[in-house]
């Protein structure tokens, strides 16, 4: 299939289901012509994704909590498929009770693994994914509009997104001279099996889906549009940015 992504390869963290914003990347990267190895954290998800998916794309497991998991699955990944063009890092995870405690709550364990994998992960991420990327390259990482605004029940995930479009910003300095990209998108509400861990998800989704400029949510499908035209040669001249796919829920 010709598309602005053909010839390329591309790394997506993060499909956890069909409902996953790293599946409507899938999709989007897939259709542009690339070839796709997905990324799962554990056997669990696995059973999922062996699902969704036939024998043309890679399956290789990676939970970022430990960056040894990171660095094998990346050297794994340079020796039975070579370099990479891109990765698209869709990953967060805070506790329930981190989450639902509010912010004044928050425990240092809880603090520390929000932090751990919603945020250093994609540090590390990059560092390891650098090492297997050709000449060019481009990472994508996901954010959410609470890292800049006490979102009700956003809590702690909002802090965590905050401290990952920072590194955004100085990772796409420190990885400049390499001629990689490092942005986010910014995404509008979605319903997925993260954000079912928010108290009150539903409200966030309503009140969310009520702020958009046409009052519809926005689809994982038009998230991963976007991220196929960040990882592409298109977006060459866009680095160190976060990019709102929210249907403008930012504006108002
Ligand atoms: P999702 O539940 O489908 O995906 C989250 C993924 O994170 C899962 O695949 C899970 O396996 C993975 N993950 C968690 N801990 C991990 C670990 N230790 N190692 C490896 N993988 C791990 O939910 P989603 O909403 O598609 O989330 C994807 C990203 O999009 C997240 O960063 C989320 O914060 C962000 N985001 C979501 C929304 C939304 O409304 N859904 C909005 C903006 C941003």
């Amino acid at each position: 299939l010709d598309g602005i992504l053909s010839g390329k390869t591309i790394i997506i963290m993060g499909v956890a289901n069909k409902n996953s914003i790293a599946w409507g990347c899938t999709q989007a990267i897939l259709d542009q012509g690339a070839k796709v190895i997905l990324t799962y954290q554990n056997d669990r998800i696995k059973k999922s994704l062996d699902r969704l998916v036939d024998d043309s794309i890679a399956l290789v497991e990676c939970d970022v909590s430990e960056d040894e998991n990171i660095e094998k699955a990346f050297s794994q990944i340079e020796e039975q498929y070579g370099k990479v063009d891109g990765i698209v890092h869709a990953i967060a995870f805070a506790d329930k009770e981190t989450l639902e405690g509010g912010v004044l709550n928050t425990k240092k364990d809880g603090y520390n693994l929000a932090q751990d994998v919603s945020a250093y992960s994609f540090i590390a991420v990059s560092r390891y994914g650098a090492q297997i990327m050709n000449e060019t390259g481009s990472i994508v990482t996901l954010t959410y509009f609470g890292s800049t605004r006490a979102i009700p029940n956003y809590n702690m995930m909002g802090i965590a997104k905050a401290a990952l479009e920072s590194s955004v910003r100085y990772l796409a300095s420190d990885l400049g001279e390499r001629h990689i990209r490092v942005n986010a998108i910014s995404a509008g509400a979605i319903k997925t099996l993260a954000v079912t861990g928010i108290k009150h998800h539903r409200d966030l989704l309503k009140e969310s889906q009520s702020r958009t400029v046409d009052g519809e949510n926005v689809k994982t499908s038009e998230v991963g549009n976007v991220a196929a035209f960040l990882v592409s040669d298109l977006a060459s001249g866009v680095t160190g940015d976060i990019i709102y796919v929210d249907k403008g829920v930012h504006l108002i």
